[in-house]
């Protein structure tokens, strides 16, 4: 018996080369090995975006199409809607009553993103609540692991420790505790140097007509100490160089060579980049467009995947309920 894997994305905008090495090239991966749960959770994107709910619906069939495009295989993984499978709910509640309040508020994802998002009120009973669903998503499929990256340890750390708690006061030992499977990702940052986000619009989408991408790829942040074409440039310190190593790797030297010796300008450089993620993202493009025209088949996918979720899911809250009442 292959080892099931949950992984999750939220349908909050259009997919964009840092969920590409952040996310789904571990998952093209993973599904040879394992039996994947892809899952689109919409609830979690209503949490942050709940002014924008007609926008989360939208994207879903986008986030779908973007994930098959690139390779996901509907065959080998489940794809499913979140808010299709009401189980993830019926978990959630559960689990709401058995996680203390301490656990939510020390939370530093949390305490970060209060901190951080002004443009929406996250103040929020819901929001506090995101790791109990995030937990309830994992856990109704009894997952083994989770691919996450060493800044998401502290989340599967409160899905442990409540389906732990949930053994403890059951007196059971339903749930067997559930492995991070710590990704090594390349950190990506966005265009402009910053953290890689759709608020910040400094990304490159992989839906972008070639022409976006070349107009974003010509404003990338650089070297700012390369000021004057002569000036020798620092390539370790500059972001473009870093999106070289990731989809170019074998141009790494040619481009320290030409930046430290000042033998290219900054926007020849950029312009080379941009041709390389146009051919990169070329293949997932054509096939991506070849989706658009079957949005039936999507809907039939994900109902597919509805299916085979609901019944693992129906047959773990079945269990759970026999475990408490
Ligand atoms: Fe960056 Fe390329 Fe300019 Fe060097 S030449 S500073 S690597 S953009």
């Amino acid at each position: 018996m292959k080892r099931i894997v949950f992984s999750a994305m939220r349908p909050t905008g259009k997919l964009h080369l840092g969920h590409l090495v952040g996310a789904l090239n571990n998952w093209l991966e993973l599904q040879n090995n394992y039996n994947c749960i892809f899952g689109i959770v919409d609830w979690h994107a209503l949490m942050g975006e709940y002014a924008q709910s007609k926008e989360i619906q939208e994207n879903i069939v986008d986030m779908a199409i973007d994930w098959i495009a690139y390779g996901i295989d509907p065959e080998k993984s489940i794809i499913f809607v979140q808010s299709h499978v009401p189980e993830h709910l019926e978990l959630q509640m559960i689990f709401s009553c058995i996680t203390p309040l301490g656990w939510l508020e020390r939370n530093p994802t949390y305490k970060e993103q209060l901190r951080e998002i002004k443009t929406r009120d996250l103040q929020t009973y819901g929001f506090l609540g995101y790791p109990v669903l995030q937990a309830a998503d994992i856990m109704l499929y009894r997952a083994n692991a989770v691919p996450i990256g060493e800044d998401q340890l502290p989340h599967i750390e409160l899905t442990r420790e409540i389906s732990r708690r949930f053994n403890h006061i059951y007196k059971t030992n339903f749930f067997a505790d559930c492995e991070a499977i710590l990704t090594k990702t390349p950190r990506l940052l966005g265009l402009d140097g910053r953290k890689m986000s759709k608020s910040y619009q400094n990304a490159i989408n992989l839906s972008d007509p070639e022409k976006e991408i070349k107009k974003k790829a010509k404003n990338m942040f650089t070297d700012p100490k390369r000021i004057k074409l002569a000036d020798p440039g620092h390539p370790n310190k500059c972001n473009v160089c870093s999106y070289y190593e990731v989809f170019a790797p074998e141009k790494k030297n040619e481009v320290h060579e030409w930046c430290t010796k000042a033998q290219k300008g900054c926007t020849d450089c950029k312009m080379i980049l941009a041709d390389i993620l146009i051919d990169y993202l070329a293949p997932i493009r054509a096939r991506r467009s070849e989706l658009e025209k079957d949005k039936g088949r999507i809907q039939d996918i994900l109902e597919e995947g509805r299916k085979k979720a609901q019944v693992i899911a129906k047959k773990t809250i079945a269990e759970i309920k026999e475990v408490i009442f």
